[in-house]
């Protein structure tokens, strides 16, 4: 057993002791609990505890081309930039780029990534490594380059599902409706009920998407993912940008959560997320994610709070949409919620997942209202701690190993885009 006990930190404006008991928190409370823990920290009043951040899409090891190829149209950014390096990824690539993404995702107080990628095998090693939650994709696409063929770890991640930690989760991750097959589809839809998996897509993305299904299907990329059988109450819908107000009651009847990243619809020019939609936002489950660093190019959700919550206002010309409290729980509770995650708040009896803010930290002062504080003016220098499953990940703003991590990635990034494409 291990404990820990986080004395005089601010939680909800009150100054409590948190003890954390294996993975949960234990007890919260204004008197200092009369067992010792294994390991006690003093906040002295100066600390705020907050839910960690639960970042409901990206691509993590895309952090290896951060700033590759910017500023490009999309179809030109993937086919002549993106995909002729990610052709020549190794393991050992997809680790240190993953490595770097976790690295990025804790310091800004991230502690759970959904992810889809090549080589998921690699990512659960780095996830499993580094102490984060991660939910690993099984990644199912047509294949028009056979070189990525090799890239699939789809037999290891379904056969070792339930070997692996507590932490780890393996969904089916067809990519989008217009690299997979009605076929692929059903089948994803077949694989996802035998095996109780959560179901992870892109949808919606572009008009252009929108146009070829209706041209295709007779109908919108949500009706059409419907049709095949993937619109469950555990699938992960990210952008849902070309969504109809029918497309908005189905998702809504269906439970399926659909994952805002206003920073790469923006960047990519894709659309806009229903804001204008009252529907959406009283009836929709909803989360945010930041897309890989190639369409970002940032993994922290503090800056994906903050672009919702201005693009949401600027939008609809209305500064009461997207409020500050709606986002900061969206980028929380809800993105616990969506993948099954019993945290995302700070309760006795939950998984302990949190940050500890630094309230002398200049852009938390002077302190009116820490989640607006969080939302529209925190950066990563904010964030002390983390801690994920009752374990401490960074603390000081320090993460054990970081040096070699950041080396290895520049190493392997090096290497990797220095062959002839
Ligand atoms: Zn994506």
């Amino acid at each position: 057993m291990s404990s820990i006990l986080l004395r005089n930190v601010v939680l909800n404006g009150s100054t409590v002791n948190v003890r954390i008991e294996e993975n949960r928190f234990q007890s919260i409370s204004q008197s200092v609990p009369a067992e010792p823990a294994d390991e006690t920290l003093d906040a002295h009043g100066q600390m705020a505890v907050l839910p960690a951040f639960y970042n409901a899409h990206t691509h993590a090891a895309m952090s290896l081309l951060r700033g590759y190829a910017d500023d490009l149209d999309l179809f030109d950014w993937l086919s002549n930039h993106i995909w002729p390096v990610e052709a020549r990824l190794t393991n050992e690539d997809v680790y240190a780029g993953t490595r770097l993404a976790i690295l990025e995702m804790i310091k800004s107080g991230t502690v759970f990534f959904n992810d889809m990628y090549w080589r998921g095998r690699q990512a659960v090693r780095a996830a499993e490594e580094m102490g984060v939650r991660a939910c690993i994709g099984i990644l199912r696409q047509t294949m028009g380059n056979p070189a990525f063929l090799p890239m699939l770890d789809n037999d290891w991640l379904l056969e070792n599902r339930d070997k692996l930690s507590p932490r780890i989760q393996i969904s089916v991750a067809p990519h989008a409706i217009y690299t997979t097959t009605e076929e692929i589809l059903r089948d994803v839809a077949d694989t996802a009920k035998k095996h109780g998996l959560a179901i992870h897509t892109h949808l919606a993305e572009t008009k252009k998407e929108f146009d070829d299904c209706m041209e295709q299907h007779g109908m919108s990329p949500a009706a059409y993912v419907d049709r095949c059988g993937i619109l469950t109450d555990r699938t992960v819908l990210a952008h849902s940008v070309f969504l109809t107000d029918k497309d908005i009651e189905l998702l809504a009847e269906r439970r399926s959560v659909l994952v805002h990243m206003p920073v790469s619809n923006m960047k990519l020019v894709s659309g806009q997320f229903r804001y204008d939609s009252a529907a959406l936002f009283s009836k929709c489950r909803w989360a945010i994610g930041t897309d890989g660093a190639s369409s970002n190019n940032s993994l922290s959700m503090l800056g994906e709070m903050k672009t919702a919550a201005l693009r949401g206002k600027d939008v609809t010309g209305d500064p009461k949409a997207m409020k500050a409290a709606d986002v900061f729980r969206a980028a929380t509770r809800s993105g616990a919620e969506a993948f099954g995650i019993d945290a995302g708040v700070i309760e006795e009896g939950r998984l302990a997942d949190c940050i500890l803010v630094d309230l002398n930290n200049h852009n938390l002062v002077p302190g009116f209202n820490l989640i607006s504080d969080m939302v529209y003016a925190a950066d990563s220098s904010c964030i002390d701690m983390v801690v994920c499953d009752g374990r401490i990940l960074m603390r000081g703003g320090h993460v054990d190993g970081e040096e070699e991590i950041v080396a290895g990635a520049r190493e392997a990034a090096k290497r990797l885009t220095a062959q002839k494409k």
